[in-house]
């Protein structure tokens, strides 16, 4: 079957101009140089997708290294996103030694702090002689916040594969079939539309295990009148998607059927908060005084949403204790749940762009649901 989504359609990202904008935000970052070494950030910065990778961005200067698995792929993805980096192909030991005669000179060389290990840290330590090592925080992933239009088609590909797979996929589960059975028929459907991998391990969650917010798909067969959370996404040019919904084979019992209605309110409230300019805090507060006027506020136990992009949980944070103000141009998730320990739960999850007045969906698939 032809993919539903070619990529030759799908608008250029702007990845050229992004190292200058990382270069804007070193100084207010603390430092003269920024080692980049967590892989997602390197994809965002130079285009480059291979698995083992750094990065040094100075003020006058980039330079990629890799290994040799990726000499050919590196300086073609570098050429194709049209990035100004030198590329420099050697082992890790070599690449340490090119980083330091690269940043030889300057002041202060910035580390990602959440990804290097103490282990490269004292390495690295070894080779900026004269320079001090400083950590920062999420200063590529500030700007991975704001999507340009590039990347907003790609993870609206991503949804669109995903909700073309659910659709083609659901009346599966009238058969009786079990949960891993249903993820992995889902995942294959989501391949065949042109998505390169599950964009997480996919939850299929039926009956009393749909209380549990993040239950591995198992060997227990779907059966009539329980409630399944469907909780999965697609990936496209790395891109991804998430999406959840709840559903029900015929018709669930009345108190399974309340806790569906306060999820859906809830969700419809949480959307409704998103805007340009809104503290994330507050849409996660809208989804909880939803389920907290169902008297589910206890039954509501993790956070409303997550950023979603190169990665599946990015910033912003959409949850109570965010400090992160909604851009236009983020892309996030709305997702609260509600879930009856030995009963069931629920979880209704739609991934959506931030803009000036709203939300706009790029999960599209029904709400509805019977089946
Ligand atoms: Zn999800
Ligand atoms: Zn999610």
């Amino acid at each position: 079957m032809r993919p539903a989504f070619v990529s030759e359609s799908l608008p250029p990202m702007d990845v050229a101009g992004r190292l200058g904008r990382l270069r804007d935000h070193l100084d207010a970052a603390g430092c003269d140089a920024l080692v980049v070494t967590k892989l997602e950030n390197v994809r965002y910065l130079t285009g480059f997708t291979g698995s083992a990778g750094m990065l040094l961005v100075a003020p006058d200067r980039a330079l990629l290294l890799t290994d040799g698995r990726y000499r050919d792929q590196a300086a073609a993805e570098l050429a194709a996103a049209g990035v100004a980096a030198e590329l420099e192909i050697a082992g890790v030991a070599g690449q340490l030694e090119a980083l330091g005669r690269a940043a030889a000179g300057a002041g202060r060389v910035g580390l990602e702090a959440r990804s290097v290990t103490w282990a490269l840290e004292r390495r690295l330590e070894e080779q900026f002689e004269g320079s001090t090592l400083v950590p920062t925080l999420g200063v590529v992933e500030a700007l991975r916040q704001v999507k340009d239009e590039g990347e907003v088609a790609r993870i609206e590909a991503a949804c669109d594969v995903a909700d073309v797979a659910i659709a083609q996929v659901k009346p599966m589960l009238a058969s009786g079939c079990t949960e891993a059975e249903f993820a992995t028929e889902l995942e294959a459907e989501m391949r065949r539309r042109g998505s390169s991998g599950a964009a997480f391990e996919t939850i299929v969650a039926s009956g009393p295990n749909s209380a549990m917010p993040h239950a591995r798909p198992s060997s227990r067969a779907i059966g009539p009148g329980e409630l399944v959370v469907l909780d999965f996404g697609a990936t496209v040019e790395g891109y991804r998607s998430d999406m959840t919904r709840t559903v029900c084979l015929g018709e669930p019992p009345p108190d399974l059927v309340a806790l569906v209605d306060a999820v859906f309110a809830a969700q419809r409230a949480g959307l409704r908060a998103v805007a340009e300019g809104v503290a994330a805090s507050e849409v996660d507060r809208a989804c909880r005084e939803a389920l907290a006027d169902a008297g589910l506020a206890d039954a509501f136990s993790h956070s409303t949403g997550h950023g979603v992009g190169l990665e599946i949980h990015e910033a912003p944070a959409v949850s109570k204790d965010s400090t992160d103000i909604l851009r236009a141009g983020a892309v996030v998730t709305v997702e609260p749940g509600a879930y009856l320990a030995g009963r069931g739960g629920v979880r209704i999850e739609d991934t959506v762009l931030v803009g000036r007045s709203g939300a706009r969906a790029l999960t599209k698939s029904t709400k509805d649901y019977t089946l």
